[in-house]
């Protein structure tokens, strides 16, 4: 029998809305998006990795964080740790590519092919999806 207890995938709903932030609660569980350019982690320049905010899974590295000006924390490539996941979205009239973390299902925001090189990529993340942990140098 395996720990079941510590499985992010079952925690449930109401668990969930008692562990985070109405906030956090609406982007992360309910496909929410954070209002443009009100992100804590939007302007942060400083060295470290950054963790989702529902089961701290590392997902982004600040070395691949860039001002893309569209108000949202972006990236140009998830994390080695490899804990970023791709679901295909057509909701709201558009289709998008939704990136969602690996270990819980959490909703992050999407990813869209008009980044810098080398990967062409943007991966636009909502700020209270993500927990930030800097690096002493
Ligand atoms: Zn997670």
């Amino acid at each position: 029998m395996s720990d079941t207890k510590h499985d992010p995938k079952l925690i449930s709903d109401a668990e969930w809305r008692q562990k985070l932030t109405a906030e956090a609660y609406r982007v992360t569980r309910q496909k929410g998006t954070e209002y443009p350019g009100t992100g804590e982690l939007l302007h942060n320049t400083e060295t470290g990795k950054y963790h989702c905010t529902c089961c701290d899974a590392v997902i982004f590295d600040s070395a691949d964080k860039f001002d893309a000006g569209c108000g949202w924390p972006s990236f140009s490539a998830q994390s080695e740790e490899g804990n970023v996941d791709y679901r295909f979205d057509d909701s709201h009239g558009m289709r998008r590519t939704e990136i969602i973390c690996k270990q819980c299902d959490a909703h992050l925001g999407h990813v869209f092919d008009d980044g810098p090189m080398p990967t062409g990529k943007r991966y636009c993340v909502n700020s209270v999806s993500m927990t930030f942990e800097k690096r002493e140098q």
